[in-house]
């Protein structure tokens, strides 16, 4: 199965200039989802993962999936006051300004072997910024999965100190 014709390009989205890699299609396919988690699960050989950490929001979709198959606890790193309890925040550079990212102050407990995952690596100002909260929490980062990488935005510059893994590359 080619898991790329489940990708679909779309020109322009959300703005002008941007290749924006749309995974709907992937999505609304069973077989595709399932080897797609497949393909997830044994880049990680085997190491304990205890808790999968997904960022918003396409980051939860196979986040959830990959906590249940790894029988992991999952946790949401969302927006600013999205999430209702007690959180910690970091925030990262954009092109033009900054955003920032929240997790519950409970959600990581020290020592705890993280798995962290989203949709897409571009510039990887998200994950390293995901890497950031796990580590004020005192989760150790065993790897870092997305269902793409943008390889010519260099996003893994920003978080070459941990192991990456990538189902797809462009
Ligand atoms: P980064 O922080 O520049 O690495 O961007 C990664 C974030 O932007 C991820 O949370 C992605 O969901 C989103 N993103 C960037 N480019 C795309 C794309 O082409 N398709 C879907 N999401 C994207």
């Amino acid at each position: 199965m080619q898991l790329e014709n489940y990708i679909r390009d779309i020109q322009g989205f959300p703005k002008e200039g941007i290749l924006f890699k749309d995974i709907t299609p992937l999505l609304n396919d069973a077989k595709a989802t399932q080897e797609c988690l497949k393909i997830l699960v044994e880049s990680l050989k085997g190491q304990k993962i205890n808790k999968v950490v997904g960022a918003e929001s396409r980051g939860f979709l196979f986040g959830m999936l990959l906590a249940q198959e790894l029988n992991a606890g999952f946790v949401p790193v969302r927006k600013p006051n999205k999430l209702p309890y007690e959180t910690i925040s970091a925030s990262y550079d954009l092109e033009y300004g900054t955003d920032t990212l929240e997790i519950h102050t409970d959600a990581i407990q020290k020592g705890d072997k993280v798995l962290i995952h989203d949709d897409v690596l571009a510039t990887g100002g998200t994950a390293k910024a995901v890497c950031e909260l796990i580590e004020k929490l005192g989760g150790e980062i065993v790897q870092l999965n997305f269902l793409m990488e943008l390889t010519f935005l260099n996003g893994r510059e920003k978080i070459k100190e941990y192991n990456i893994f990538a189902a797809l590359t462009y």
